[in-house]
Parts: C-alpha cells; structure tokens; sequence
C-alpha cells in the first residue's frame, strides 16, 4: 500500500506541475473581472463572545465558509478524510463542528485530481461542517527518514524507488485548494522542539518567507483562509520575533507551532503564553498538536483558542478511555466484573448501553470496541470544551480551573509547570 502512495504523490506532483503552468498563463483575464460579492465576503469571522477577568481565556464564534464553531474548541484529527471508526454523521452527533485532515495522506489517496472532480473533500467524504488541514511538511519530515528541506521545500527520496518529489509551499496550497477546508496551513520550517542553535533561527526566518510564497499560491483565498505558524523553537527572542514578523501579514488567524514534541512542559507552557502575549486579541489562536485534557486547560487559560490531536482516538484504539479523573485502560482484569458504565455522568450512546465488563471482553479484538472507546473519547473531548466555554461564559473560569485540577490530582501533587503556568495568568490552586 505504501508503494503505491509514494508513487501517486510522486505522479500527481508532476502531473500538476503542467497543470499550474497552464494555469497561470489563463489566469490574467480572470484578474480584471470585478469581485462579486461572495469574492469580496471574508471567509473566516471571529467574534470574542466573552472574556475571563482573570486569565487570558476567551469564548467566541468563529464563523467559517462551511459551518460556524463555537471557540475554545478541540478539534478531531481524521487523517485519510474519516476518522477511524467514525461516520460523519456520528461526528455531528456528537457536536462536533470541525474536524482536521492531513495533507500528507489525502494527496496520497485519494489524490488532488479524484478530490477535484468531487469537488472537495467535503463532498467527497460527506461532511457538511467546517474542516482544516494541515501543509503536510509535518508528516513528511516526521514520516519519511529522507526528507532534505532546502530553500525550495521540502525533498524527499520515495522509499521505494528512490525517485527524488518536492513539496513546495505552493504545491502544499495547491493541494489544500483541492481539498477545500475552510482553514488551511502554511508549509512551515519544522524542526524537532528540542533543536538548537542557528538552524532553530533559519527555520523561524524561512517560515515567515514560505508563508509569503504560500498566501501567493492561495487560488481561493475568499474561500479558504491560510493560517501561519509562529515558530521559534524554545528561544522566547526568536518565538517573538517570529510572531512579530507574522502579525505584519493580511492573515484571519494564526497557529502556534513546534511544540508539544518532546520538549518540557516548563518550557511550552512559556512559549505559549509568549505567542499569545504578541498574536492580536481579535483574530483566532490555534496551538498546533494539544490534546491532552489538563494541557487543554492550562492552555485555553493562555489564550488558546482551537486545538488539535491524535491522542483522544488514538488511546481508543488502544483501549483506553478518558474521563475527567485520568484514563481507564479496559484491557486491565479489574474491569472483567465492573458492570459501570465507562462514566456515569457521560450521556454518549457508548455510556448509555455499555458496560466496562463487555467493552473489556472486546477491546483491542473486536473494532466494535475501538468505535465505542472512540465515540466515548470524542464525546468526553466535547464535552470538556463545552464545560470550558460556559464557565468563560459564566465568569467561573478560574474556578473551574481549580475543581478540575483537583479532580486530576486529588492528593494535590500537582505538576509544577501547571502551578506556574497557572500563575502567571493568577490562578492559585487549592
Ligand atoms: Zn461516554
């Protein structure tokens, strides 16, 4: 199966490159047209419905070509344009208004071209709600061990036949046009979180010049809003010269990137709170690979508005399930008997029906299992971002903040970075 992904990545990229020769010389008429009104029309509004006095959290809607979504908002990672286990219909089921494709994997399959005759992945895949993709330059370096960035982009070697592809910022943005998500990514410099010296500063300088290159290539940008990546490393001059130089852009929201991978707690929450510091108030703030509950806490308190990651559907597959006091791992023999529901308080159809005695007798054997884990995990994600608004909403968020972490660790061992980072936007803990 690999082989023939590589290869049609491989195809398609050439194929295209004659294409977008083809287009560019059609395409001067089209310039002179006068905007219509759809052309004129933002596609991304984001309007701050209620502020924390405390911290730095924020509510908001966030208004999208496809569907609107209500912000802080945790978004579910469905790599191949489904997310495993899940119809698109249950997704909405369970209120889920957004959720993210990876580039890497749809240019692969099912490819630019099958996504252009069906119109876009919406289509395609029939979600009707918002979407967001990602550039693919992150599974590139992280998938493929011979990728080589240059000033280009990003060349790689097909494990297979060891034919040389490049992914440009321009053909990143090609292909997340064919895809049509309401948000899209810039092709950022990725370096590991735990890099430094000169090649962390070159990184953050070329994300900034590929971001340029990318608003260019941008074919509908009054359909799709690209989305820059504030890097920087761990270095908080180099994070906030980053941020800095990406504010300069026309851009309707931004992400925070290269982090989560590795690095200390200590230092991400810091780089997080730095980047909202500088990003402006107004526009969205999307941190790039968060998903753990207490991280999506702390940092919905920083000012981080959208989130993304595989961690919620991934564990399920794995057997585990998340509620608001840690993690079960059904595999484990404790829970042969146990005739609970995975949570008392969860009202998702999986809560409703099973018990943790039968998902344990399956889990891990039968996909049933990994659908129902799967329908619990996003259904507690869900839910916790709805907890997380209303209490903004209701001016509670500290205390909220307070219960919750108590609930986590009711012996109050507390992990530093999360007492500090709590500090730092004056929430003390019991
Ligand atoms: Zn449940």
């Amino acid at each position: 199966m690999l082989r023939r992904s590589s290869s049609q990545w491989t195809s398609t990229i050439q194929k295209s490159r004659i294409n977008f020769e083809q287009n560019s010389a059609n395409s001067q008429p089209e310039k002179k047209m006068k905007l219509t009104d759809s052309e004129n029309k933002c596609p991304l509004t984001f309007e701050i419905r209620a502020e924390c006095s405390t911290t730095k959290a924020r509510m908001g809607l966030m208004q999208l070509v496809h569907h609107h979504v209500d912000t802080p908002v945790f978004m579910p990672v469905g790599t191949q344009g489904t997310l495993k286990g899940l119809l698109p219909q249950q997704l909405e089921d369970l209120n889920c208004q957004i959720i993210l494709g990876n580039t890497y994997h749809l240019g692969n399959r099912p490819g630019p071209e099958v996504l252009d005759k069906a119109g876009g992945l919406h289509k395609f895949m029939n979600w009707n709600r918002a979407l967001l993709t990602d550039s693919g330059g992150f599974q590139m370096v992280s998938l493929l061990k011979l990728a080589e960035i240059t000033e280009e982009g990003v060349k790689f070697k097909s494990p297979f036949d060891g034919s040389e592809s490049m992914l440009t910022p321009e053909r990143s943005i090609q292909i997340q046009n064919s895809i049509g998500a309401d948000i899209i990514m810039q092709l950022d410099d990725v370096v590991s979180s735990t890099t430094t010296g000169p090649r962390v500063e070159e990184a953050m300088h070329r994300t900034t010049r590929w971001l340029d290159r990318c608003l260019s290539a941008n074919e509908k940008p009054h359909e799709q809003s690209i989305f820059p990546i504030v890097q920087g490393g761990l270095d908080p001059v180099l994070r906030t010269e980053s941020a800095k130089q990406l504010t300069q852009r026309k851009v309707n929201g931004y992400a925070v990137g290269g982090l989560s991978g590795g690095e200390s707690k200590e230092d991400f929450w810091k780089m997080v709170h730095l980047s909202t510091d500088i990003l402006p108030k107004n526009k969205p703030r999307y941190l790039m690979g968060v998903g753990f509950a207490v991280d999506l806490v702390v940092c919905c308190a920083l000012g981080i508005d959208m989130f993304d990651c595989v961690f919620p559907t991934r564990t399920a597959r794995f057997g585990c399930a998340l509620t608001h006091s840690g993690q079960l791992n059904l595999k484990q023999g404790q829970y042969s008997m146990d005739k609970k529901p995975i949570d008392e308080t969860c009202s998702c159809s999986t809560c409703q029906t099973y018990s943790r005695s039968y998902i344990h007798q399956i889990v891990t054997i039968e996909t049933v299992a990994c659908h129902l884990l799967t329908v619990h995990n996003i259904a507690f994600q869900m839910r916790l971002m709805k907890e997380i608004r209303q209490s903004i909403e209701e001016q509670r968020y500290p205390q909220y903040i307070q219960n919750f972490m108590l609930q986590n660790y009711p012996n109050k061992d507390y992990p530093e970075w999360i007492v500090h980072a709590l500090k730092a936007v004056n929430v003390q803990l019991l």
